[in-house]
């Protein structure tokens, strides 16, 4: 039995979300986020990264993203949430999911996506409702997920 099923999204009204089908205790790896590899330079270069929609896109080393923007990857469905249960680990090549914290049944799984904070914050309104919301989708990122638009800016500034 999978640990989560697609259902509509309680946080994005016009989108889908995962849901837990049980309890997951925290640590428990729940799906892998899967994609195409593609070379940085290919990232640079696709207009689908310029930063206008939802950026399913993890940087995996000197080389190589992760174009997570593929029908077949279930875990893109998988909402922000400034409360997250979830998050994104990586290692070598392959990005997975995991709990960290205990989840409960039928509760909705969410990331830290891991938006940095640049002139374009505001083109991510957050819905999550929790607690600590702090109205959009901005959270320090992980290691191997970089706002693309950010990177560039970063390089210029160094
Ligand atoms: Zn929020």
């Amino acid at each position: 039995m999978k640990l989560y099923r697609i259902k509509k999204s309680n946080i994005d009204k016009n989108g889908k979300g995962l849901y837990a089908t049980k309890y997951i205790k925290k640590g428990t790896k729940i799906i892998d986020y899967v994609g195409n590899i593609i070379t940085i330079k290919q990232s640079d270069k696709n207009p689908k990264f310029n930063n206008k929609k939802p950026i399913y896109l993890f940087n995996l080393n000197d080389k190589y993203d992760l174009d997570g923007d593929v029908t077949w990857n279930t875990a893109r469905l998988i909402n922000h949430s400034c409360a997250n249960n979830c998050d994104y680990e990586g290692k070598g090549l392959k990005i997975w999911v995991t709990a960290i914290k205990d989840i409960k049944k039928d509760e909705e799984l969410t990331c830290d996506y891991g938006f940095s904070y640049d002139s374009d914050y505001k083109q991510f309104p957050c819905k999550c409702r929790s607690m600590n919301c702090v109205g959009y989708i901005v959270r320090e990122g992980s290691r191997w997920r970089i706002n693309k638009k950010f990177k560039k800016n970063n390089r210029i500034n160094k």
